[in-house]
């Protein structure tokens, strides 16, 4: 692969805030970002001197996006594939075609990791409500049905508790009927990510891996390193994940999400970008996943992964909470990020805290 050097310009498809985080990593460098994205603007604006707005269905600003930026990657990884294969041809896009293909599509992706040895939970497509049925029949309950694509942030889901017909109707009824897969509940203590930045040259890197709480379905908090129940999984749930990327001939930051299963770990989805649960590596790791994101797909060499402190913990600031950057600011040791957003909506990611911990004992 060619290099691509600090003056050129990184096409990035999709403008919220990691194209932000990975535009304020990128201008660092000396790169130029130019954003394709649907909306008129958005978080990664401000970071941005160019900004596309058009449908990934237009193959005409497609082509032009293509021809005016260096090298492509997107932070958003729901771009149809017919958008990505077109830019592909055009240029050069990282992580590959097939990694976004497969990453996508929740049945593809729990295929591909337990087709490389990973442990999944049982799971089970289902098409229409009479699947739903005999998948709950092989499976039982309580179970998680999902919609193959578009999910996040516990969004496209319905929990079963029970195998009671009525429980099916409002399970299904709940996803609108889309494409889906039932799994079967995992009971585990812990939740944990991998993320991983692998350069053309097929050389990996793992920043240490954090401990993840959700809340309502949306990451709470990240922590690392990690207590002892996920440390004792990470070196098998590594293996898996190196397995992944070597096979997908992947280059850049790429997350696996895992339960800490009773028996292992178990593999739950994967984001071939940087991923929510690794924002405390702007501060916390001597690279940042950002950093090292450009730099795999730039061609340049990567930067440490190693902890820039005893402890590191990331508290994500959802809806109101962001309304506190006073309070949290007195903290001298708190790092703030806000993502520029207007309207503090419910849910909605508006920033992260990160702290950094000299004083290990007294985070655990
Ligand atoms: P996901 O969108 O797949 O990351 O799911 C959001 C959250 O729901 C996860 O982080 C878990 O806390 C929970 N969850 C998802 N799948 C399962 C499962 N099969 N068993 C138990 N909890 C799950």
């Amino acid at each position: 692969m060619k290099t691509i050097p600090p003056g050129s310009t990184i096409g990035i498809v999709g403008g919220g805030q990691l194209g932000r985080m990975l535009g304020v990593a990128a201008i660092q460098l000396g790169y130029r970002v130019h954003i394709f994205a649907p909306e008129k603007s958005g978080p990664a604006a401000d970071i941005a001197i160019a900004w596309t707005q058009a449908d990934y269905e237009d193959a005409a600003a497609l082509s032009s996006f293509a021809e005016s930026v260096d090298v492509i990657t997107y932070e958003f990884e729901n771009v149809p594939s017919e958008a990505v294969a077109l830019l592909a041809g055009l240029g050069h896009v990282q992580p590959n075609a097939r990694a976004l293909g497969i990453a996508q599509e929740r049945l593809a992706e729990k295929g591909f990791v337990a087709g490389l040895g990973g442990r999944t939970a049982p799971y089970a497509s289902v098409t229409t409500r009479a699947e739903l049925s005999e998948a709950v029949a092989q499976i039982g309950a309580p179970a998680i049905l999902k919609t193959t694509r578009f999910g996040y942030d516990g969004k496209g889901q319905a929990r079963l508790m029970d195998d009671a017909p009525a429980t099916l109707d409002r399970a299904w009824a709940d996803i609108n009927g889309n494409p889906a897969v039932l799994e079967g509940f995992v009971r585990f203590d812990h939740e944990f990510s991998l993320i991983l930045v692998r350069g053309h040259d097929g050389a990996i890197h793992f920043w240490d891996a954090p401990h993840n709480i959700h809340v309502d379905g949306i990451l709470a908090t990240s922590t690392a390193p990690a207590p002892a129940p996920i440390l004792a999984q990470v070196d098998e749930a590594r293996a898996i994940a190196a397995k992944v990327a070597d096979a997908l001939d992947y280059v850049g930051v790429l997350t696996l999400e895992f339960f800490a299963g009773e028996d292992g770990p178990i593999f739950n989805e994967m984001a071939p970008r940087v991923h929510n649960s690794g924002h405390w590596t702007i501060e916390g790791a001597v690279t940042s996943q950002f950093e090292n994101h450009i730099r795999a797909v730039c061609g340049l060499p990567l930067g440490s992964t190693l902890l820039a402190a005893p402890a590191v913990s990331m508290e994500n600031l959802i809806g109101a909470q962001a309304d506190e950057w006073r309070r949290i600011l007195s903290d001298e040791s708190a790092h703030l990020h806000l993502y520029g957003k207007n309207e503090a909506r419910p849910g909605r990611k508006m920033g992260h805290v990160t702290r950094l911990h000299f004083d290990h004992e007294a985070l655990t």
